[in-house]
C-alpha cells in the first residue's frame, strides 16, 4: 500500500530537553511491541508501565502447548519464517549467542523468545512490568490529555504474589490514571474464520490455526487446510507427516489447480473450496472433492481492542479508522498510539521506529500535523488504495512499501535508515521462501550479505 508524502516536520535531536515533557504512559502488553515501546519511553524521559496479561515477557513467542484457552498461536514445530539477522531490532542484534537455545539462522520459536527475554533484561525492562494484569478499559478523560485505565488480575495470568499483595482481591477492577496509552496487544490472536458455504451441515472438525501445536492428533485423518500463506505451507507439511490426505486449498490459486507437491505422496494443493456438505465431502473449484475429517482455517486474525469505547477507533474489514500512518487517532493524538499494527512486515525493526516516533511525539520533540492534516492524510491513502484496487482489509499491509515507512519514521525520529542490507536478505528470503519453500530455511546463497550483517553487528557488542 502507498503511504502518502506529508511529511511532519521534526525539530533537531537535542532540542532544548528541559521544554519537553516527561510523561507517564501505560503501554498494554510486554511482547516485541510492548518491550520496544518502553525502552523508547525510557530513553526519551517517560515513565512507562506496562501491563501483561501473561506472567512473562515476549508475547506471541511465549509457546503454550495446550491448543485451549491460549493467547499464543504458535506451534510446536515452528521456526522463523526470516533469517534471524533481518528479524531483529535494529541496535540489538539477533545473534547467535552462547546461551543460544538454537544457534540457526531461522531458529525455532524459543530462540525468538530468549532474544526478546535478554533484550528486556539488557534494558531493565522487567522491573517496568505489572505481569497477570489484563487491561479492561481505556478511556480519555474531558480534557483529552489523561486517560483513565481500568485492569483486573488475569485468569491463570500468573502473577507473582507480591503483585496479587499490590492489587489485593483478585477479581476485583483497579483504575489509574495516566497521561498517555500506547496500544502494543498484538493481532494474532482473534482468528479470522473463512465462510464456506454449506459448512454447517457439515459433520466434520473445524478449527483455526490458533489452535494447532502438534501433529499428533491428525494421524491418518484427512485433513483440508484453508490458506497457504506462512501458517498454512508449514502446518500442511508438518502434518503430511501423518495424516492419510492433507489437502491445501488457496483463493489465489487458478480455479483449476489441483496439483500434488513433489516430495510427498499425501500433499495436495487445490483453488479455494467451493462448499461443505452434509455428507462429510468438501469440493473444490478445481471439480474435485474429499471426505474430510478436519477443516482447519489457516485464514489469518482480527484486529481487536476490547478495553477500547467505540467511538475510539472503528475496524471494519479489518480496516482500523482513522489512524494517522497506522500509529495515532487523530483526534486524540499523540496520547493514544498503536504500536505494530502493519502486517507482511518485518515486524521488530518496524516496532522500533514507531516507538521511537511516539516517545518524541510524547515528548514535544517531534511535532505532529494538525488533526485536520493528519485526517486529510487519512483520507488520501484510502482514496489512493482505493484507485490502485487494493482491497480495505489490505490497509495496513505494508507489502510492498515497508520500507519506505520505516524511512519515514526514520526520518522523523532522526534514526539512521533500514540498512542496505537488511533490504536485500529479506528480499532474497522471500524469494526463496516462493521458490524453495521445503528448503529455504537451510539452505541459502547470500553469504555476502550475512558478512555485511556481521560486520555491522560489531558496533552493538
Ligand atoms: P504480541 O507478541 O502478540 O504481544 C502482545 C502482548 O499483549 C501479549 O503478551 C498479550 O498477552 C498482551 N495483551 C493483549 N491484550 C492485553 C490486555 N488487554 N491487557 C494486558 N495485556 C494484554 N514475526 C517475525 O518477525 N518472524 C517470524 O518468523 C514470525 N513468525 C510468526 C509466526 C506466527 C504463527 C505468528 C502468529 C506470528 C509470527 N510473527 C513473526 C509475528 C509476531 O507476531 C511478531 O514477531 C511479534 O511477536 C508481534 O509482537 P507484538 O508485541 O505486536 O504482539
Amino acid at each position: 500500500a502507498p503511504t502518502t508524502t506529508r511529511r511532519a516536520a521534526a525539530p533537531p535531536l537535542g532540542s532544548d530537553r528541559a521544554a519537553m515533557r516527561s510523561l507517564r504512559v501505560a503501554v498494554i502488553g510486554a511482547g516485541a511491541a510492548g518491550l520496544a515501546t518502553a525502552r523508547e519511553l525510557c530513553r526519551e524521559g517517560h515513565a512507562p508501565v506496562i501491563f501483561e496479561r501473561s506472567g512473562g515477557v515476549g508475547g506471541t513467542w511465549i509457546y503454550e502447548p495446550r491448543e485451549d484457552g491460549g493467547h499464543s498461536s504458535l506451534y510446536e514445530s515452528l521456526r522463523t519464517n526470516l533469517p534471524r539477522e533481518v528479524m531483529g531490532f535494529l541496535d540489538f542484534p539477533f545473534a547467535a549467542a552462547p546461551d543460544s537455545l538454537d544457534t540457526r539462522r531461522f531458529p525455532r520459536h524459543e530462540e525468538v523468545l530468549r532474544y526478546l527475554q535478554e533484550f528486556a533484561r539488557r534494558f531493565d525492562l522487567h522491573g517496568l512490568v505489572r505481569f497477570g494484569t489484563e487491561v479492561t478499559a481505556v478511556d480519555v478523560l474531558q480534557d483529552r490529555h489523561h486517560w483513565r485505565v481500568r485492569w483486573r488480575k488475569a485468569a491463570g495470568g500468573g502473577g507473582t504474589d507480591a503483585d496479587a499483595a499490590r492489587t489485593g482481591e483478585d477479581e476485583e477492577e483497579q483504575e489509574e490514571s495516566y497521561d498517555a496509552v500506547v496500544v502494543c496487544n498484538g493481532h494474532y490472536t482473534e482468528p479470522r474464520i473463512a465462510d464456506i458455504p454449506g459448512v454447517d451441515a457439515w459433520p466434520g472438525k473445524q478449527m483455526h490455526s490458533h489452535s494447532y501445536r502438534v501433529p499428533d492428533p491428525f494421524r491418518d485423518q484427512v485433513v483440508v487446510i484453508i490458506g497457504a500463506k506462512n501458517s498454512g505451507g508449514d502446518i500442511s507439511r508438518d502434518i503430511a507427516g501423518v495424516a492419510r490426505e492433507v489437502h491445501m486449498a488457496n483463493r489465489a490459486s487458478p480455479a483449476a489447480t489441483c496439483e500434488r507437491l513433489p516430495g510427498y505422496h499425501n500433499l495436495w494443493l487445490h483453488s479455494m473450496v467451493e462448499r461443505a456438505d452434509a455428507d462429510g465431502s468438501v469440493v473444490f473449484r478445481d471439480g474435485t472433492s474429499v471426505r474430510a475429517d478436519v477443516i482447519m482455517h489457516c485464514t489469518g486474525y482480527k484486529y481487536s481492542f476490547p478495553f477500547l469505547a467505540g467511538e475510539t477507533v472503528s475496524v471494519h474489514d479489518n480496516r482500523i479508522h482513522p489512524l494517522y500512518k497506522h500509529v495515532f487517532v487523530p483526534r486524540l493524538a499523540p496520547s493514544l498510539a498503536f504500536i505494530g499494527l502493519p502486517f507482511k512486515v518485518i515486524p521488530f525493526p518496524l516496532v522500533q521506529l514507531q516507538a521511537s516516533w511516539v516517545a518524541g511525539a510524547l515528548s514535544g520533540r517531534i511535532q505532529l500535523p494538525s488533526e485536520e492534516e493528519m485526517m486529510e492524510d487519512v483520507r488520501a491513502l484510502y482514496s489512493q488504495l482505493e484507485a490502485i484496487g487494493w482491497p480495505v482489509r489490505y490497509t495496513h499491509c505494508l507489502k510492498h512499501d515497508q520500507f519506505d515507512y520505516d524511512d519515514w519514521l526514520a526520518e522523523q525520529c532522526g534514526h539512521a535508515k533500514v540498512e542496505g542490507w537488511r533490504r536485500q536478505m529479506y528480499d532474497a528470503a522471500s524469494k526463496k521462501k516462493v521458490e524453495c519453500p521445503e528448503t529455504y530455511r537451510d539452505e541459502w546463497d547470500d553469504h555476502h550479505l550475512l558478512e555485511q550483517a556481521n560486520q555491522d553487528f560489531q558496533k552493538y557488542h
